[in-house]
Formats: structure tokens, sequence, C-alpha cells
């Protein structure tokens, strides 16, 4: 059998894994962030409304620069945002491609603070572009101090920041942006995927834009809005990053379908995100039960929890699995993550926790 060792691959992908979230049939799946939420049927009629109303021109190519889409996400932004302001592709992950694309690349380096959302050194891979590891302090914290420190020894042409970060959860200060964004030589990307779930008074990177046309801020309508299969995610920055990505972007990459799916849901976007403040109230209730129950938890801005299970994390989440219950391994020795997601859910998850033996560190 042909393996891919066979293969003329680049001498740099030999060995590596693909991105690979199980996408198991279980009956709780807390394991992707996705928002548990089905699209209500009134969303899901307009949406197929706007979609038949695309069918007959399949013949064309869709608007490659996506205008009318992107003016409808400036508007859903606020802060006195354009479309020339917004880039929008196939998920946030294809923008943060095209930003690595552009701004990094063979002979240059990109810096991220480690644990933090595992595709961003794998797009920068893809992108023959150097990965540098940060690292945080502890509790996970990434202070402006220690952000500084590492963006001085390093470089890099961009440094992603996550905010709030995935796995851990926490929103970062909005001095640790300011900070790095004196003193980075290049792009700064804050991911901020999850901003809608952030306990209020959370500032947005978006406030820092004005002045700052180094700074990109990347969003997605994977999370809050509850559409993540139907991949769009985006970017706000000054219009000169916009014209960037332009220059490595294939040619009529959003379909019609995905831009006319996009606007439908962003014209009822109060009923998608009316499931935002249901899947707070689980997130609070996830991290008191489970700091109840004696665990360490990390704070959350965002639609999921890491929690401490101490040991081997592998054994408690096939323990959970076993239980019907489809946690994220996300790599870190002793924790898991946990989306949060439906009432229900919440319940069959502490249940099954309850059935797994974890260490307890009280007090800690
Ligand atoms: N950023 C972060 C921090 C994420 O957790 C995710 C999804 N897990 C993404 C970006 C990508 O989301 P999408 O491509 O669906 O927009």
């Amino acid at each position: 059998m042909t393996t891919m060792d066979d293969l003329p691959l680049r001498d740099d992908l030999r060995g590596r894994s693909p991105y690979g979230a199980p996408q198991l049939d279980v009956a709780v799946r807390l394991n992707t962030n996705e928002n548990s939420y089905p699209v209500p049927e009134a969303v899901a009629e307009a949406i197929g409304k706007a979609l038949a109303a695309e069918l007959r021109d399949l013949n064309r190519y869709p608007d490659r620069d996506a205008v009318a889409l992107r003016a409808d996400l400036a508007d859903y932004l606020g802060h006195g945002l354009a479309a020339a302001n917004v880039w929008a592709a196939n998920g946030s992950n294809e923008v943060q491609q095209q930003l690595l694309q552009a701004f990094g690349g063979p002979g240059r380096t990109a810096l991220g603070f480690t644990p933090a959302y595992s595709m961003h050194p794998l797009l920068a891979l893809g992108t023959g572009t150097s990965w540098v590891d940060g690292r945080r302090g502890p509790g996970f914290a990434l202070t402006a101090i220690q952000a500084v420190e590492q963006v001085r020894a390093h470089r890099p042409d961009l440094v992603f920041l996550c905010s709030p970060n995935n796995p851990t959860g926490t929103a970062l200060a909005p001095e640790v942006v300011a900070a790095v964004l004196a003193e980075a030589p290049g792009m700064v990307v804050v991911d901020e995927a999850y901003a809608e779930f952030a306990r209020p008074g959370t500032p947005s990177a978006l406030e820092a834009l004005p002045g700052h046309p180094r700074l990109v801020v990347t969003r997605t309508m994977s999370k809050a809005f509850g559409f993540a299969g139907g991949r769009l995610g985006y970017l706000a920055a000054d219009p000169a990053v916009v014209d960037a990505v332009q220059l490595v972007r294939l040619p009529y990459h959003l379909s019609a379908l995905t831009q006319a799916a996009a606007r439908a849901a962003l014209a009822h976007r109060d009923a998608l995100l009316a499931t935002v403040e249901a899947i707070k109230e689980q997130r609070d209730r996830i991290v008191a039960e489970l700091r109840g129950r004696g665990l360490t938890v990390a704070d959350s801005d965002a639609n999921f929890v890491l929690f401490e299970v101490g040991g081997d994390q592998t054994v408690a989440w096939r323990a959970l699995l076993d239980r019907g219950v489809l946690v994220r391994d996300v790599g870190l020795p002793g924790w898991l993550r946990v989306t949060a997601g439906t009432p229900a859910e919440t319940d069959s998850f502490l249940a099954a926790l309850d059935a797994v033996p974890v260490e307890r560190k009280a007090g800690r």
C-alpha cells in the first residue's frame, strides 16, 4: 500500500498529523466548541429562501469581493467599521491562512503563546512560516511583560494572540494587546472567535483598530451564531490589510451559496445570538460545579471550560466517552476541555464526570 512517505511530500510535512478533533457519533458532543442549539426554524427558512434565489445564477461566478456580505459584517461589528475594513472567507481558519500567506511564508516567523489555538502553528506550517511556541505564566496567564519580552526576543513577522484564548478560555487584558502592538515589528493578529461569550466589560481588540494598521482582529460565525456548518469567518483591520489578503486569496473563494446563507443568517442575528446568554449560564454553571467538586478550573470568557483531571487525561477522556460524553483532550497533560451547550448536556457531562476518577485539589 502506498503511504504519504512514499510520495515526494515536502520535508517539513513528513511525520506530521492533520488537525483531527474526533467527529464521533455519540449522544453528547462537547469537544469542538460548537453552538449546541440548532438553527431556529424561521432562520432556517430564511436561509433556504436566500439559497433558492441564487440557484438559477449558479452558472455565474459569485461576487469575488463579497462586498455586500462584508458590509453586513461591518454593520454587525459596529466600531465605525465599513466593508473596506472587513474581509471574509470560509471560516476564520481560512482568513488566518490568508494572513500567513500574505505576511508570513518561507524565511518568516510567527509567534503564539502556548497553549493557544492548535491551528495557528498548523497554518504556519502549511504556509512555510516558522512557528515559535511562546510561553505563558502560571495559571496560563499572559502578562504584557511576558508577551513583550518574547516579541523582543524573536522579532516575529506575525504575533498570534487569542482572546478569549482557546483552550484556556480566558480573555486577554487590553494592555497586553497594546503592549504587543507597540513592540511587534510585524502584524498582530487577535483571534476573537469567542468574543460574543466574553463576560461583561471584556473589551474587544476592535477598539484598538484606529491608528493601528498592523492590527488584525479575526472573528467567526461558527460559535455564537451557531453557523459552523456554513463556514464563514472574517477579519476587521485597516483597508490596506484587506488589499494585502486579496493578493493571496483564491478567486471566487466564497461561493454564492455561502455568501447568501451568511447574509440571511446575519439578517436574523438577534434570533441566532439569542442562545449566547443561555450558553454563558451553562459555562458559569460548569465552572461553579467543577470548582464545587474541588477541581482546578480556568476562568472562562468563552463557550467552553478547561478543567484539571490530573494524571493522564486520556484516561478520564476515554471514561467520559464510555459514558456517552465527548469532550476535548487538547494535549495538555492533566487537563480536559468541555464545551458549554444545553442544560441537558451539562447534566449529562456532570453525571458522567461524577462516575470518573479525577484528582481533587480543593484549596489550591
Ligand atoms: N479560532 C479559534 C480560537 C477557534 O477555536 C476556532 C475553532 N475551533 C477557530 C478560530 C476557527 O473557526 P472557524 O474556522 O470555524 O471560523
